[in-house]
């Protein structure tokens, strides 16, 4: 063991216990991994199986989305630390929770795409969150990455707008630029789904663009 880890052994990012990963096993176990019945497009947890009220009156632009867990207690503090306070290990750490998770759901894509930042955002922040668990994904599930997907407007932030509002605020946000996804079938990856506004546009700019399918997994999930 090294000096440095002596003095100053490693810590679980919200226990502050000395654990060799970002995350101990305990607090790992306190994740609300979403399990029961989910709606059959969206993903989001509903009484019982089949197709959420949304999805009856208005279907995605995606074929599937799927979530790893709900946004709360130990999630939502890593993605918190992950993106605020530009904790990029931790960001690795959740990829590779999530690439297991998609290796599990074993869905065929031939290309893996991140939700992208404007650039603006991405000057600001540093990283793009989403960048980061896909590459982790990536590498577990051996399915390539692209980062032909472009966002040339940035979205404010949704909390304080209604459903219509959040809907213009992302209208044609998005643009691609990697002509070897034509025909392909995409996994988009994001860090929280939210109303699902922001992948439905994504997906919309990738099925008009020749995209011959859109899924989606995200880490946390809001309801
Ligand atoms: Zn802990
Ligand atoms: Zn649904």
């Amino acid at each position: 063991m090294l000096l440095k880890e002596l003095l100053f052994p490693s810590r679980c990012l919200i226990c502050k216990k000395i654990s060799k990963d970002v995350i101990c096993r305990e607090c790992l176990s306190k994740i609300s991994v979403i399990k029961g019945p989910v709606c059959e497009i969206c993903g989001s947890p509903i009484d019982k199986e089949g197709i959420c009220y949304k999805c009856k009156i208005s279907p995605p632009y995606f074929s599937k989305a799927c979530s790893y867990a709900l946004y709360d207690g130990v999630i939502r503090t890593a993605i918190i630390r992950f993106k605020f306070e530009k904790k990029k290990s931790v960001g690795v750490f959740l990829g590779k929770i999530l690439g297991e998770f998609v290796l599990e759901l074993a869905w065929n894509a031939d290309f893996i795409v991140p939700i992208p930042l404007s650039k603006e955002r991405l000057r600001s922040r540093g990283f793009n969150q989403s960048e980061i668990l896909a590459l982790e994904i990536s590498k577990i599930v051996g399915i390539p990455m692209s980062l032909g997907l472009i966002r040339i407007k940035e979205t404010k932030p949704s909390v304080n707008l209604n459903v219509e509002e959040r809907l213009n605020n992302i209208n044609r946000a998005f643009l691609l630029s990697d002509p070897n996804l034509k025909f392909k079938k995409v996994l988009l990856i994001d860090d929280v789904y939210t109303t699902g506004a922001t992948t439905n546009e994504a997906s919309k700019t990738l099925l008009d663009r020749g995209i011959k399918e859109v899924k989606v997994v995200t880490l946390a999930r809001e309801i």
